[in-house]
């Protein structure tokens, strides 16, 4: 690990000031402080968020919540509120890491987060994104966890996180606070596609710090469900993963959300996917209708390919699932 100073601000405010193109912002530190120990960030500056005010779950006004950056995946899986309104989020978040590692995790880290890529993490290899115009030693090499849609030839590694799945299904607002004010993100616009620049994970500019993210009220209590398939059952980041999400009126659905895991740079949805449910029953031949939709276009390589085939089943068996009742 190469040498670093540490700050610990106690406001927004002095965060955001204090932060220098080469600073990182440190919150639970679980993925960050590996990073750094394979050399792969080496930031001058850690800045110790811990002591802000952003560790609250509100209710908003309109009836949806507002869940502070630093909120930790254990807190925030466990709300009442998250549990009642929005389980689907619950399950997402269960179904990740381990309970130490859930209680040390938080809301704004899970979403920044880095690609799981071996490679990534090797800095004997060759990796764009962690290191520009070096070459993607995946496309040719072990790429079984890797991607099936939006890759590019820059780059085909996959967004690790399952909350951010969930929350995308959800079409949660991400609240981020910079040198240059205020803004508010859409999850879909959160993180990118690796195009021709893998190593820009997301839509954020340097320093702004994410104080919290907003989940909209919705209707999606009773029938939802996060499916994720892995090489283990526990403690493993998915091959596949989807959540899907349907308001019901009857046997009929009224709408529908569906996000997939373990197959994109971010969370993939799919806007015709959504409305080719609505109006129609819920049942096998609507729900094959919308995966054809949804993995429209997915190509694999040479050990991933499966994960077309088994993309195409998880859809289906999700938003079986979820008509049949709520995520437990
Ligand atoms: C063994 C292992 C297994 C795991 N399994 C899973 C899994 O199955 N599913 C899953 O989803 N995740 C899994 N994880 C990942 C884990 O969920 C993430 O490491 C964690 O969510 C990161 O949160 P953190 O607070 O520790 O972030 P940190 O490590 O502190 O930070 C991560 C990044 O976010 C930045 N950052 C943190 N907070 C903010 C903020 N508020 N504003 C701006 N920047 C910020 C940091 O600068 C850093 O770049 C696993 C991790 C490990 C080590
Ligand atoms: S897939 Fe992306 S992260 Fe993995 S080696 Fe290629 S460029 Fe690097």
């Amino acid at each position: 690990m190469n040498p670093f100073s540490y700050a610990r601000p106690s406001s927004v405010e002095e965060a955001i000031g204090q932060f220098r193109p080469d600073s990182r912002y440190i919150a639970g530190g679980t993925n960050l402080l590996d990073l750094m120990k394979e050399n792969v960030t080496r930031p001058s500056q850690l800045i110790d968020i811990t002591q802000l005010p952003l560790a609250d779950i509100e209710e908003t006004a309109d009836g949806g919540l507002r869940i502070g950056a630093l909120v930790s995946n254990a807190d925030l899986a466990w709300h009442p509120l998250v549990e009642a309104r929005y389980p689907l989020l619950s399950q997402a978040i269960l179904a990740g890491a381990s309970p130490q590692l859930r209680n040390m995790a938080t809301t704004g880290g899970n979403l920044l987060q880095r690609t799981r890529c071996y490679y990534f993490y090797d800095s004997t290899t060759p990796c764009n994104k962690r290191e520009p115009g070096t070459g993607c030693s995946a496309r040719d090499g072990l790429n079984r966890i890797h991607a099936i849609l939006g890759h590019s030839d820059a780059c085909i590694a996959v967004h690790p996180s399952d909350m951010c799945v969930a929350m995308a299904a959800l079409e949660a607002v991400v609240h981020v606070q910079g040198q240059r004010g205020e803004r508010r993100i859409p999850m879909a616009d959160f993180h990118r596609l690796p195009g021709h620049t893998p190593e820009q994970d997301n839509t954020l500019v340097d320093g702004e710090l994410i104080t919290a993210v907003e989940l909209p009220p919705q209707d999606f209590s009773a029938h939802s469900s996060y499916l994720k398939l892995r090489d283990r059952a526990s403690y493993a980041f998915a091959l596949v993963s989807v959540a899907a999400a349907l308001e019901m009126d009857g046997d009929s659905i009224r709408s529908a959300r569906i996000a997939m895991g373990g197959v994109a740079h971010k969370p993939w949805r799919k806007a015709e996917a959504e409305a080719a449910l609505v109006g129609r029953t819920a049942d096998e031949a609507a729900f094959t209708t919308a995966a054809d939709i949804l993995l429209e276009g997915a190509s694999g390589f040479e050990h991933n390919a499966f994960k077309i085939e088994l993309g195409r089943r998880a859809i289906v068996r999700a938003l079986t699932d979820a008509a049949r009742g709520a995520a437990q």
